[in-house]
C-alpha cells in the first residue's frame, strides 16, 4: 500500500466527532438472543459477511441452543448447518471445540471475560473484542477488513497487521472505542468501501488522505 500522509492530532479528534455524530449508537448487524448465540455469530462472521451468517444461524440455534448441546453435537451435522459460509470446515471443528471447552472450563456459562474468551477455541483477540464491545460496550477496539481499510485511507494508521492498526486506533482515539469500533465497520461496508468508495458523498472528505479522497476534492 502506498504510503500515506499521517492524521494530525486535530484531524483525529475531528474524524472521532463525525463519526459519533454519524453514528451515535450503532450495533452489529447480526442477529443474536444472548451470549451464546453472539459468540457463534462473530466465530461464523469471519470472513463471511454477516448477511450470510444471518441467514445460517437461526436454524444452527435450533439445533444446538446452548453450549451442552454444541459440546456433543456431530461434527458432520454442524458443518452441513453452516456449509455456506466460507472455512466451515474449520468454523465447525471449533464451534464445538470452543463448546466443549466452555463445558469443561466454565461450567456452560460463555466467560464475559476478554482473557477468558481468548482461552476458547477459534476465539481470538478480535473476536473477543467484538463480543465484549457489542455485549457490554468495552471501551475496545476491533480491527476488521473494513475498519483497517478505513484507518488507512484516514491516515490514523500505517500498521500492516490488525493487531497493530488496532492498537494505534486505540491510542488515537481513547475512549469511546467500542461506538468508533461499530461506525468504521458501517462506515467501510456502506460507504467507504474498497472498491468505488463514495467520497462525493462523504462527510470526511476534507480529512482523507487517499487517493479515492483527493480525487473527490477534484
Ligand atoms: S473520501 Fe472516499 S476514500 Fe476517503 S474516507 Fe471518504 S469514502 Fe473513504
Amino acid at each position: 500500500m502506498a504510503q500515506i500522509k499521517k492524521a494530525t492530532r486535530k484531524e483525529i479528534e475531528e474524524i472521532k466527532q463525525l463519526f459519533l455524530a454519524h453514528y451515535p449508537d450503532s450495533v452489529t448487524e447480526l442477529s443474536y438472543a444472548n451470549l451464546y448465540e453472539l459468540l457463534i455469530s462473530v466465530m461464523l462472521s469471519a470472513q463471511c459477511t454477516d448477511k450470510r451468517v444471518n441467514l445460517i444461524t437461526p436454524a444452527l440455534f435450533e439445533a444446538y441452543p446452548d453450549p451442552v448441546a454444541l459440546a456433543n453435537a456431530d461434527l458432520d451435522t454442524v458443518k452441513q448447518h453452516i456449509k455456506t459460509c466460507s472455512f466451515f470446515n474449520n468454523k465447525a471443528k471449533n464451534l464445538i471445540k470452543m463448546a466443549q471447552s466452555v463445558v469443561e472450563n466454565y461450567g456452560g456459562e460463555i466467560p464475559l471475560e476478554q482473557k477468558e474468551l481468548i482461552t476458547l477455541a477459534g476465539v481470538g483477540q478480535k473476536t473477543a473484542n467484538v463480543v465484549m464491545i457489542e455485549y457490554t460496550g468495552a471501551n475496545l477496539m476491533a480491527v476488521d477488513t473494513h475498519v483497517y481499510r478505513v484507518a488507512h485511507r484516514l491516515g490514523l494508521s500505517s500498521a500492516t497487521t490488525a493487531s497493530k492498526c488496532e492498537e494505534e486506533l486505540s491510542k488515537k482515539f481513547k475512549t469511546d472505542l467500542h461506538l468508533l469500533h461499530q461506525a468504521m465497520v458501517l462506515f467501510g461496508r456502506y460507504h467507504c468501501k474498497a472498491l468505488k468508495p463514495e467520497c462525493e458523498e462523504c462527510f470526511l472528505t476534507h480529512l482523507c488522505k487517499s487517493k479515492a479522497g483527493f480525487k473527490a476534492r477534484g
